[in-house]
């Protein structure tokens, strides 16, 4: 008999493993639990089917359960959740559905791996914990009103886009959003194009935290533009009902009329399974792992959400848990596991977001609190520049906020807004921060230059230029 890959998860992470482990070693077992439905779907893509952009919701799916399956001899089990993990023995314990037992005869009664209480073990070689992470459920009275709702599965999305784009009668007229981060603004913009009011509360002073206070104002700017009520520096201390269903968003000041609520307060790595199996948690409570997604069991790796990633700026572990991130760890994870070593890669965390009409990304370390506890005197310079030369139609401004290290003079991050040509330059920054280099270095980049795509010296050159000035 060969040797057994199991993966726990059937998402980003997890198929990318399994795929790669598999097409790498044809005689490895390789079997994949997933407790729900979807498998290899694009969450990501979620707020544009609720918008109406994406037709189907089939359509965000990469490749069906059948293709794993038939065309790469994946043994995917659907409606299986893995419920413990004996590292000892070397086996999981898995709880299926009742969907699966209607539509699986794997483990049936007559199977001997199959235990009275309707679970079953499965050995491994080697196991990879891929079970992402979850929407945060805040500890505010009103969670389980009815037409209150986190957004972070595909049943969900189904159900929030048949509910938004359903009977007029029964639709709901406005929404309150609790959480300025990337999901509650992608969101914002679907819930506005059918046609609800929108209010957004967040906490903190600025939406998108994560991209600097300079770039978050333009956001919040536009995002007013656009009709969005905008309610910063507010804690909402509960969601009111009448019979059972939402009312009223209640902060320390005030009460406003809703009739739906998104919680979009960020997410929790799922490593609950992991922890009781006794693996070791990082700092940030996601699972930490080594430089090849190992966990401290050498059999047992863990990727994606669930786990920590290597930041190359802070030379810390991190955890900024995005698709790449999870895609790639999970195929250099499959690789490992199929006999070539591979290792997951660092992160800098690069992010970009839709908000209306304006790109918004961030890379590296570009808040001073995050700089200084990493050991760097962090200098920060806001410039705005064109998208395309002065006289060239249709330019739009780009505002970017680079931060280098005084002392070394070493590049740390930059952030950067504007209507067009923002999501690939931060690339430019993103590939710097993996090169190590100076913002010096930055500013002599050979950058492609034409009047229709940019000024001559690219708004990320000009920000170094600046910022370089600045450190010296
Ligand atoms: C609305 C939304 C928008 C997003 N937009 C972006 C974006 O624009 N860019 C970006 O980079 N990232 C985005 N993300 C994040 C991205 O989707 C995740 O980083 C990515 O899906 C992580 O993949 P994963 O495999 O680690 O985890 P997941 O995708 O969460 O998959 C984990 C799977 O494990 C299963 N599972 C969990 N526990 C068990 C168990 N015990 N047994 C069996 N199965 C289990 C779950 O059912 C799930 O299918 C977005 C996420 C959301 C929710």
């Amino acid at each position: 008999m060969g040797e057994t890959f199991v993966v726990i998860g059937g998402d980003a992470a997890g198929m990318s493993a399994a795929s790669k482990a598999k097409r790498e070693n044809p005689d490895l077992d390789v079997i994949v639990f997933e407790k729900g439905e979807w498998v290899s779907y694009g969450a990501c893509g979620m707020p544009y089917y609720v918008k109406g952009e994406i037709a189907e919701l089939e359509d965000l799916v990469a490749i069906t359960p059948e293709e794993f399956r038939e065309e790469r001899n994946i043994d995917l089990r659907t409606h299986s959740e893995v419920v413990g993990i004996d590292r000892e023995a070397k086996t999981v314990t898995v709880e299926r559905s009742e969907a699966n037992r209607a539509s699986e005869p794997r483990a049936g009664r007559n199977d001997p791996r199959a235990n009275d209480d309707g679970t079953y073990e499965q050995a491994y070689d080697d196991l990879l914990v891929a079970t992402g992470a979850r929407a945060i459920r805040p500890p505010i009275d009103g969670m389980d009103l009815d037409g209150v709702f986190t957004f972070h599965s595909m049943e969900r999305a189904r159900e929030v886009r048949d509910i938004v784009a359903g009977d007029a009668a029964e639709r709901p007229e406005s929404v309150g959003i609790i959480g300025g981060g990337y999901i509650g603004l992608e969101m914002a913009e679907a819930f506005d194009a059918r046609g609800l009011d929108v209010s957004v509360f967040e906490m903190l002073p600025h939406v998108l935290a994560p991209f600097g206070d300079s770039i978050a104002e333009t956001v919040e700017d536009h995002l007013r533009e656009q009709g969005v009520s905008l309610h910063l520096d507010t804690l909402v201390e509960e969601i009111s009902g009448e019979q059972g269903r939402v009312a009223a968003i209640e902060t320390e000041d005030d009460r406003y009329s809703v009739d739906s609520v998104l919680v979009a307060t960020g997410v929790a790595p799922n490593a609950e399974l992991a922890e009781s199996a006794g693996i070791e948690l990082g700092e940030t409570g996601a699972i930490a792992t080594d430089e090849y997604g190992r966990t401290d069991d050498p059999h047992v790796y863990a990727a994606g959400d669930c786990a920590e990633a290597h930041n190359v700026v802070t030379d810390a572990p991190d955890y900024v848990p995005l698709a790449l991130t999870a895609n790639r760890a999970g195929r250099a994870i499959g690789a490992t596991v199929a006999g070539d070593p591979t290792e997951v890669g660092g992160i800098v965390g690069t992010a970009v977001v839709k908000v209306f009409d304006l790109e918004v990304a961030r890379t590296g370390v570009t808040d001073p609190e995050v700089a200084e506890e990493a050991g760097f005197d962090p200098v920060s310079q806001v410039v705005t520049a064109g998208s395309r030369a002065h006289y060239y139609p249709g330019g739009e401004p780009i505002t970017v906020e680079m931060v280098g290290d005084r002392e070394t003079g070493r590049l740390l991050g930059a952030a950067m807004v504007g209507e067009e040509g923002v999501a690939k330059r931060i690339d430019t920054v993103a590939t710097a921060l993996h090169a190590g280099m100076t913002v010096e270095e930055v500013q002599n980049l050979d950058l492609s230059y034409a009047p229709p795509f940019g000024p001559t010296w690219d708004p990320v050159l000009t920000a170094a230029k600046v910022l370089s000035g600045k450190l010296e």
